[in-house]
């Protein structure tokens, strides 16, 4: 495991900023979070960065505890953080890229050749020799990453990569946090406000309000491909399960199907819904805040929000076969 939480809460003054039960981050993934403004992202990853102690709990980083102090030394190793605005110095853009390595007394020519290396990886090595104060807000941002890349971490923590950036520094930021992952393995744990993006990037998507994990936004994620037939869109899913979307585009694509937009019935719906599956339950959860989540295998899991009356209503329970239906204006492309 990268990071362990316990029981972690951190308070400013009266404000409970953050306050998780358990918490586990895998390696080798990346992890998105998710929320409001406000709702922790921030705080969380500044714990797991090593900027800021918890008021209470537990925190570790491949096993060992990092507060007080103990593992704080071996995970700065291994753990680039790079925060919402990051700052640049008055420096030429190649030595600021190669700072961190300065800092590490890497020799000076190795340490340029990294830099380089970074910089051509975001695409900015033709800004090598600009001063770190003439650039625009997407560069300095991509920059700012080219220094987090160029001490080679094993986890890179991003909070808000590509807030106030346009869409071609969007793309480019997009294209790289999987690419790392494929390329170098280094895993990634992001918050972003934008829930669209946690989709597109993120393997597991969490989701914060006021502190709290609650149910991430979207229930059903997938992962294929969009094929065109006949005038008509369908997500293909790897175990060749068909699912007609509304889309503009063929090609790889994650889908995301809410999961109160799935309704569940003994018999097939006589309706102009579009997808409509037959399945067996999985497992049937209670939420805490109320309503029950309803799995059900599909050739995919789908997760339907029901709520507890029609689950006694219906007589549900793990095993029956049941039809679960949705339109496919209800699936989200990303
Ligand atoms: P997010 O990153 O999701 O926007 P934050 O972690 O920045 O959320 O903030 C969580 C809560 O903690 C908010 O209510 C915020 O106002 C408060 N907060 C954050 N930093 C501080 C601070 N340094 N002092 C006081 N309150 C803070």
């Amino acid at each position: 495991m990268l990071f362990e939480l316990q029981n972690v809460s951190k308070c400013y003054g009266e404000t409970v900023a953050l306050d998780i039960d358990s918490l586990q981050i895998e390696p080798a993934s990346i992890v998105g979070f998710t929320g409001p403004n406000g709702a922790g992202k921030s705080t969380l990853l500044q714990i797991f960065a090593g900027l800021m102690a918890p008021t209470s709990g537990t925190v570790t980083f491949d096993g060992k505890p990092m507060y007080p102090n103990g593992g704080l030394e071996a995970m700065r190793k291994r753990v680039t953080y790079l925060a919402q605005n990051p700052v640049l110095f008055q420096m030429s853009v190649r030595r600021n890229v190669a700072y961190g390595l300065k800092l590490r007394g890497t020799p000076r020519t190795e340490r340029r050749r990294a830099a380089e290396e970074a910089l051509d990886t975001v695409g900015l090595l033709h800004l090598a020799h600009r001063g770190g104060h003439q650039l625009s807000a997407g560069e300095r941002q991509r920059i700012a990453l080219a220094r987090a890349i160029c001490l080679r971490p094993d986890v890179l923590i991003l909070d808000e990569p590509t807030a106030n950036v346009d869409r071609e520094h969007v793309r480019v930021v997009e294209n790289l946090i999987p690419s790392l992952l494929r390329d170098r393995g280094v895993s990634t744990i992001l918050a972003s406000h934008d829930e669209r993006q946690i989709v597109r990037l993120s393997d597991r998507i969490l989701a914060l309000q006021s502190g709290r994990l609650v149910p991430p936004p979207f229930e059903n994620v997938f992962e294929g491909e969009i094929q065109e037939r006949d005038g008509a869109f369908f997500f293909v899913s790897p175990t060749a399960m068909e699912i007609e979307v509304v889309a503009h585009r063929t090609g790889k694509a994650k889908v995301a199907i809410r999961a109160n937009e799935i309704i569940l019935s003994a018999a097939p719906l006589k309706s102009s819904v579009r997808n409509s599956f037959r399945g067996k339950i999985a497992s049937i959860d209670e939420l805490p805040e109320g309503g029950v989540h309803v799995t059900v295998d599909v050739g995919l899991p789908l997760v339907a929000e029901i709520t507890h009356h029609s689950l006694c209503e219906m007589s549900l329970a793990v095993g029956n076969e049941i039809f679960a239906s949705f339109k496919s204006t209800g699936v989200l492309v990303f």
